[in-house]
């Protein structure tokens, strides 16, 4: 038996790989995580696969599956959206296989921050603008340990995309204010890449209020940065007078 940890994708059911896809088909038992994992993504899974929602299921229920059918030559595919790297919870799920000598692997998917930027038609590191992307979260029911309070990881004023945390935009915009200008732009994509998407602009400062006024609580990215603007100096990898390992320059 050997689990796989797939990454679904966003939304869109085309944005998963291929070999995500292939492995679900092969999958004798296919557990999803709840609402987020499109439903079409489970259309790659053969007919008489065991189909199960994670959403009403703990850890140790999953891992009773895994256990129910160790000794047999089956597959399972274990699906999380996004890439299951972020926020996906396979940490455990991953302690308790190798503790019990389970093989395994993850398979990567297309995040949602990837996503959003795609939405945003947005480079997430403009030379002179911001060379950093922090990904993180408010502080919520999962604390976030202190040295990693948004307020300290604004000093850098890098380019910050956040998860989970549309329902504390409040709380965002008081700490990310600490630090960034309150012009600074931001932009909060919902539902990248579903047919129901939305993407609403603004600056830090109206934050809050944007996000109140469209009713915004769930399945929704904050992008807050300079970078947002687009005003940057080109690219030196490009740059007709720049020397690297594939291209002289005429400099
Ligand atoms: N592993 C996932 C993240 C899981 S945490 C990934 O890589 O994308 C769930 C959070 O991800 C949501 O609260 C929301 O902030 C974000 N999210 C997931 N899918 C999204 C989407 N299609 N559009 C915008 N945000 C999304």
């Amino acid at each position: 038996m050997k689990v796989y940890f797939i990454g679904a994708g966003p939304g869109d059911p085309e944005l998963i790989t291929i070999k995500g896809a292939r492995l679900i088909g092969e999958a004798t038992v296919v557990i999803y995580a709840g609402s987020l994992v499109p439903e079409r993504v489970l259309e790659h899974a053969s007919d008489d696969a065991v189909i199960m929602n994670s959403a009403s299921m703990n850890l140790d229920e999953v891992c009773a599956v895994y256990n129910e059918y160790r000794d047999s030559d089956i597959t399972i595919a274990r699906v999380h959206t996004g890439d299951p790297s972020i926020y996906g919870a396979i940490g455990e799920q991953i302690a308790y296989l190798r503790e019990e000598g389970i093989p395994f692997q993850v398979i990567p998917g297309v995040s949602s921050f990837q996503a959003s930027a795609a939405v945003l038609e947005q480079e997430l590191t403009l030379p002179s603008v911001s060379q950093s992307v922090i990904l993180s979260r408010i502080s919520g029911r999962t604390p976030t340990p202190e040295k990693e309070d948004l307020a300290l990881l604004a000093k850098a004023q890098a380019t910050m995309i956040l998860f989970l945390s549309i329902g504390m935009a409040k709380e965002v915009e008081e700490k990310l204010l600490k630090e960034y200008p309150p012009k600074t732009p931001v932009a909060i994509v919902y539902r990248a890449s579903w047919p129901d998407q939305k993407v609403f602009r603004g600056t830090l400062d109206e934050l809050a209020k944007i996000t109140e006024d469209n009713s915004l609580t769930r399945q929704a990215l904050i992008f807050v940065g300079e970078v947002l603007n687009n005003e940057f100096e080109l690219s030196k990898l490009y740059d007709a007078s720049f020397t690297h390992g594939y291209r002289k320059g005429n400099a």
